[in-house]
């Protein structure tokens, strides 16, 4: 056991096994993307939508569960998974069209769930009493981008919404008894040091059930890599980066779930920082940084009562 509370053990507690994630591309856009609010995204926007690993573009959504799960099939052969809707904006659509790919995922056979990534500007009063008719039948919980409660950050990194959009969405969501998940970068240009850790602070005070802590990567043809070229980022280094995911993890409630505290980066698209690739080193040096520290999550939250 970690000194966390992972997904995968709240998939062993909640369901008795392990549970795999499959990435879909479900063919959105973004209104941060389409010119409705901008035409260049967050800075750090990959041209995928940031979601470099998932299925076909364009493809049935059936067929890309399928195609997911024969690249998983020699360690997942027959187990249950989460379709999680990831690039782009996963709401931003036709509640139609919604209810049309949500209710295909679901008609898989090995599909116990779903997780759908969205900005909290784009979850309208019918997406809502949709997700909420799934969330009644179903396992499923929406992921939230905030990066951080910054706004000078988060509108230098153009992420085109402010704070209390995300204060409502969730004010929505808990009403509903819909489980979300936010999304916190590491590492943002002009943010102070601490700014992650508030982020995550506030979202739990917001209702949160999860969080996904993301070291940012500089990725080619990205905004961000113009940033970096101009000398304006200074990119994270390994030491900071695990004392601030320790940091956040002991002031974090223990039931709150560890979706993720590294990233994914696209080896080939990857700029940097490159000692992110070695994923298995970074957990490596959370796990001894808090048995050094002798933290677990909560341990700060506990102490301040
Ligand atoms: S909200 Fe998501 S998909 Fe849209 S520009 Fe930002 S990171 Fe990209």
């Amino acid at each position: 056991m970690k000194r966390y509370n992972t997904l995968n053990d709240y998939f062993k507690t909640t369901f008795g096994k392990k549970i795999y994630k499959v990435s879909l591309d479900g063919g959105f856009t973004c209104p941060n993307r389409d010119g409705t609010l901008s035409k260049r995204g967050c800075i750090f926007c990959s041209e995928r939508g940031s979601g470099e690993f998932a299925g076909k573009r364009g493809d049935d959504i059936y067929n890309q569960i399928e195609d997911q799960l024969k690249l998983i099939e020699k360690k997942f052969p027959d187990g249950e998974v989460i379709a999680y809707f990831q690039n782009f904006t996963n709401t931003y659509a036709d509640v139609e069209y919604l209810r049309e790919i949500y209710t295909k995922a679901l008609s898989h056979p090995r599909v116990i769930g779903l997780a759908i990534g969205t900005r909290p500007d784009c979850l309208g009063e019918d997406v809502l009493n949709l997700l909420d008719e799934l969330n009644k039948k179903h396992f499923i919980w929406i992921e939230l981008g905030l990066q951080t409660i910054n706004e000078d950050v988060a509108k230098k990194i153009n992420r085109k919404y402010p704070l209390e959009t995300y204060v409502e969405a969730t004010k929505e969501l808990n009403k509903r008894n819909i489980k979300f998940v936010t999304h916190i970068i590491v590492g943002l240009p002009y943010e102070n040091e601490d700014d992650p850790l508030n982020t995550a602070i506030f979202a739990e005070k917001c209702g949160t059930w999860g969080v996904k802590i993301h070291l940012l990567h500089v990725i080619k043809n990205t905004m961000l890599e113009e940033i970096y070229n101009r000398n304006e980022l200074k990119l994270q280094k390994k030491d900071e980066y695990v004392k601030k995911i320790v940091k956040i993890l002991a002031n974090l409630s223990y039931n709150i779930v560890i979706h993720r505290v590294t990233g994914d980066g696209d080896r080939n698209n990857l700029i940097g920082p490159l000692w992110s690739l070695n994923k298995r080193d970074v957990l490596n040096s959370i796990d001894k940084l808090m048995k050094e520290e002798d933290v677990v999550q909560g341990k700060y939250k506990i102490e301040r009562g």
